[in-house]
């Protein structure tokens, strides 16, 4: 669903984010701070033991990340079956592929083409394919790109270094907790007879996202 569709949704998420309750007022403002002071809160009350929050950040960030979407995005490249499921119905595949999970239990893949180009945010917080593409980018979950990605996509596209053509269309998805977007962009010319280990390299996060597009590894 696009935007527009999405803005009367029902939207909430697990990640901590920044709707203004009373609880938030009694946190340190600063990121760190505030998680160590709600770990501190959880493990001393019980709620949590602490070797389940050890496990479940070595998985982010040794285990989980960008490089899993990279996989299906070399795969519909040179699998136009597989391309043509995942566009239907991308479940069934990552589940095949074991590419799903807590926060990307519900993926729908959007194409870019010559015509249009996908971008996606989360404009209430920050919903993000996490089995696919790992924790977002600070940038991400910033007030800014939030609020100004749907309301000038050429203008913040632009400031990543990103100038689309004025003929190609920018559609901006607005992820829930229900629903999360990964982008499939369009294979880049120079890439003719790479094999998917070789085109999951020219993948890149941002590609995934649409603030970006492949490009040669370094
Ligand atoms: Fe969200």
């Amino acid at each position: 669903m696009g935007l527009d569709s999405t803005a009367q949704g029902r939207h909430r998420c697990i990640m901590p984010h920044d709707h203004s309750t009373p609880g938030h007022a009694l946190l340190p403002p600063e990121p760190e701070l505030r998680v160590k002071a709600l770990e501190t809160l959880l493990v001393g009350k019980g709620l949590v033991d602490p070797a389940a929050l050890d496990a479940i950040v070595d998985q982010m960030q040794n285990h989980v990340g960008p490089r899993a979407g990279a996989r299906v995005i070399a795969r519909a490249w040179t699998d136009d079956a597989f391309r043509a499921r995942i566009l239907a119905d991308a479940m069934p595949d990552l589940i095949d592929m074991g590419l799903t999970g807590a926060q990307g239990e519900h993926v729908v893949v959007v194409e870019n083409t010559p015509e249009v180009h996908n971008v996606v945010v989360c404009t209430l917080c920050s919903c993000y394919p996490w089995p696919l593409l790992g924790v977002p980018p600070a940038w991400y979950k910033s007030d800014a790109y939030r609020a100004r990605v749907v309301r000038e996509p050429r203008g913040v596209l632009a400031e990543f270094g990103l100038n689309l053509p004025s003929e190609q269309a920018v559609r901006v998805w607005d992820s829930t907790a229900e629903i999360r977007y990964l982008v499939l962009p369009m294979r880049p010319d120079g890439t003719e007879g790479l094999d998917t280990d070789a085109l999951e390299a020219w993948v890149t996060r941002n590609a995934m996202i649409g603030t970006g597009l492949p490009q040669a590894p370094a």
